[in-house]
């Protein structure tokens, strides 16, 4: 491959802010409400039109996991957020499971409106696409680039949080950072989620996943596409998961069926993953509408922004969540957030999904948010310091959200008393969360 040099620019450094977060998913917009509802100045950058990530560019529903044996295990702000989407029409959020389904679009405006109001100062349409390292400091950045329609302009931050999911921020920073740490580094395959209407939801057993129990696929459905596949009719798909995760209305129903393996942070695998998906779910609808008779009407409503990713990359961490803190609870010292999401894989080869239950919940260590060599840059969400098999669980949203207040909360502190992110105390840290209505 030839290279070729960039000719050296000025930048318009166009904010400067105490708090900046990178990316609007759901560890995102709540660690950027609980950084500024903190007191630090506080922006937020996102690439897409509206906030969500994955659970509104990428349908991805049902939001998991509030709860375990019906006890709340996630609280302040991101159970605000569902109250606040309930109250609005646009969740359920009292189902045993902690799985909440909800409405994509009132989730967009929620969050929206959360964020503003807590003095957030939001930047839509806007790409992080590089940072600047301190002058003479290792592990400590000074700016990020950002890219939009305004051109290519600079942030000033005192500290920043990584919430785009694929550590983009963390990368660009030379931080060190796993794609998988399985044999083959397989990643989980990507999925583009589609909604269908038109579709007999109350001839549907299990439409809202109110059992623990994330294996549940539709079974005859599974069997049809599986000899379908054998025939050589249909690709590979996963579930399939035919339930009331991104939507919450009668009739509708949303889709996780397509699989795609690939390299969600390689431009060309990620372009063949939209290509081949949105092809796949052509050829699965037809299907779907001839084999069962409660989907014999169904249409398609829409299909996601973009391809779903499950795993890209995660951060080299002070702490790695590993499988036995999941499956073996640890008090840590600095635990700022709980899960007990089962640890489930999807195969990118096949049809299979490998599921390890969990039986209470687990605690979440702040070091896993910290960058080996950081100064001021965390990360939360799906691209903190866990194994494969930690991730497996760790991944959900409810999760992401939780590290994202402790994320912005951690941030905030740290710019209270001028400290690095590696020296805050994770006793304060838990402390303000508890005050503050998070179960740590
Ligand atoms: C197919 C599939 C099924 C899943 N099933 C479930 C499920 O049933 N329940 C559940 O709870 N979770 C599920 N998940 C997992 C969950 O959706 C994600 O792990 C979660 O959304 C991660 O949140 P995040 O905020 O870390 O990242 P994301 O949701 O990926 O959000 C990242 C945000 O950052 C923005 N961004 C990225 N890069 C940049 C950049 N360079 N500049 C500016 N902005 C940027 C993105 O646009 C996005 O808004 C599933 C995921 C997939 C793909």
């Amino acid at each position: 491959m030839t290279k070729v040099k960039e000719s050296e620019k000025q930048l318009q450094v166009v904010a400067e802010t105490d708090v900046l977060v990178c990316g609007g998913g759901p560890a995102g917009f709540i660690a950027a409400i609980a950084a500024a509802r903190n007191g630090a100045s506080t922006m937020l950058v996102e690439r897409y039109g509206f906030l969500g990530g994955m659970a509104t560019v990428g349908l991805v529903g049902p939001i998991s996991k509030f709860r375990c044996k019906g006890e709340l295990i996630v609280g302040g702000i991101p159970w605000e957020f569902i109250q606040r989407m309930e109250r609005n029409n646009g969740a359920i959020a009292d189902l045993p499971s902690g799985n909440i389904p909800f409405d994509p679009e009132v989730y967009k405006l929620i969050a929206m409106q959360m964020v503003r109001e807590s003095g957030v100062d939001l930047l839509l349409h806007a790409y992080v696409v590089g940072c600047i390292q301190e002058e003479k400091q290792d592990g400590k950045l000074s700016h990020v680039i950002i890219e939009s329609k305004s051109g290519r302009q600079a942030i000033h931050a005192k500290m920043i949080i990584d919430c785009t999911g694929d550590a983009d921020v963390a990368a660009q920073a030379g931080f060190d950072f796993e794609r998988s740490n399985s044999e083959e580094g397989e990643t989980q395959p990507m999925t583009l989620y589609f909604r269908m209407g038109g579709v007999d939801t109350d001839r549907i057993d299990k439409l809202l996943m109110s059992h623990d129990d994330t294996k549940y696929a539709h079974q005859r459905m599974k069997e049809a596409l599986a000899r379908a596949r054998a025939d050589g009719l249909l690709p590979n798909f996963g579930g399939p998961w035919l339930v009331h995760g991104s939507t919450i209305q009668k009739g509708e129903v949303s889709a996780n069926v397509t699989r795609f393996p690939g390299n969600a942070i390689d431009v060309r695998s990620l372009t063949e993953a939209e290509c081949m998906t949105r092809e796949n779910m052509f050829q699965l609808i037809p299907f779907m509408k001839e084999v069962l008779p409660e989907w014999k009407d169904a249409y398609l409503i829409s299909s996601s922004t973009q391809v779903g990713i499950r795993e890209s990359r995660r951060i080299k961490g002070l702490y790695q969540m590993t499988a036995d803190d999941i499956l073996t609870p640890q008090p840590f010292p600095d635990s700022v957030g709980k899960g007990a999401h089962p640890i489930d894989i999807h195969s990118s080869k096949d049809n299979t999904q490998h599921v390890v239950f969990v039986e209470e919940p687990y605690n979440i260590a702040y070091r896993s948010l910290v960058p080996v060599g950081s100064v001021n840059v965390l990360v939360a969400g799906r691209c903190v310091s866990a194994t494969k098999e930690a991730f497996g669980s760790m991944r959900v949203q409810a999760q992401c959200m939780a590290l994202g207040q402790a994320a912005g909360t951690a941030a905030a502190l740290c710019v209270r008393h001028d400290c690095a992110v590696h020296g805050l105390d994770g006793a304060e840290l838990r402390e303000v969360l508890t005050i503050q209505g998070a179960i740590v």
